[in-house]
């Protein structure tokens, strides 16, 4: 999946973070790699901070951030940061729209924050072993771009689509939040049919309606979506279903600890979301509020 090269986008409320020079973590790479999943899959960072010990170093913000190596969408298909950073427009411009239309809401963007190392979200401490998440208290979408080499071990052959895709989930909480229905999602509670499987199964659905508006139409971001891409795009999102991960750390497939639903339901669920275009398809939570355009 691909940006045009032609296209170019600046601003927003983007800004970069971290440059700590990192925390004192356990557990090796291994480790790593499933606390960051945790995170991904929407686990609260709070609770790393309390599972890894505190860290020592405060992250810095730049305010604004430096995203003048990313003027076009060939930078975007080039550098991760920028491939981020477009997206967030590929996804606000989709959002501005839709959400008003299909919703009867107003759709404010969130903000963005690319960071490397470690830096403070307001829900606590992050670093480069959090993984993407997003967090409701101060409406910001935080990225680590370590992660991403993390993801590819893990089974997400197509990098650059499960950039995307994350982004797209994750500020697919940031419309639940703007829905008021983030707060429905009890991790304390988990389990095939919870709450907290329905909100990510949304996200997952909302990152396909994303998908399917952002590769059409003479504004289209993105390069039309070819059969190829969406069969990896399908397979990023298998790798990150909670049965996989649970295979791939060892232990026995438990649908009561499931907080994601399976890679089949979130493949579903994205397939819902991208041949729809459709809030109406996501309605998980069979609230019935939405109009179909
Ligand atoms: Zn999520």
């Amino acid at each position: 999946m691909t940006f045009r090269g032609d296209i170019s986008r600046s601003g927003g409320k983007a800004r970069k973070g971290g440059g700590g020079r990192g925390m004192a973590v356990g557990g090796g790479i291994g480790g790593l790699v499933l606390v960051g999943l945790f995170l991904l899959l929407g686990g609260n960072p709070g609770q790393v901070q309390d599972m890894l010990g505190q860290g020592t170093d405060q992250g810095q913000i730049e305010s604004g951030g430096n995203y003048d190596h990313c003027q076009t969408g060939e930078d975007a298909n080039t550098h991760d940061d920028c491939r981020l950073y477009y997206t967030s427009f590929s996804v606000n411009e989709m959002w501005e729209r839709v959400l008003p239309e299909q919703a009867n809401l107003q759709y404010d963007e969130p903000g963005l924050e690319i960071f490397t190392n470690t830096t403070q979200s307001g829900c606590g401490m992050a670093s480069a072993s959090t993984g993407p998440f997003y967090c409701p208290s101060d409406q910001y979408a935080y990225f680590d771009l370590t992660f991403f080499d993390q993801m590819r071990q893990f089974g997400g052959e197509n990098a650059p689509f499960a950039q995307m895709y994350i982004v797209a989930h994750e500020y697919g909480h940031h419309v639940q939040n703007l829905e008021g229905t983030l707060g429905l999602s009890d991790y304390n509670n988990p389990g095939a049919e919870s709450n907290a499987v329905m909100i990510e199964l949304q996200a997952d659905c909302y990152a396909g309606i994303w998908a399917s508006y952002a590769d059409k139409g003479p504004d289209r971001l993105l390069e039309p979506i070819t059969e190829e891409e969406l069969d990896a795009a399908l397979t990023t999102a298998g790798a990150v279903g909670d049965d996989n991960i649970q295979r791939r750390s060892g232990g026995e497939v438990n649908p009561e600890s499931w907080t994601h639903g399976s890679s089949q339901q979130r493949k579903d669920s994205f397939l819902a979301g991208y041949n729809s275009g459709q809030m109406s398809s996501c309605d998980f939570l069979d609230r019935g509020v939405y109009q179909d355009t």
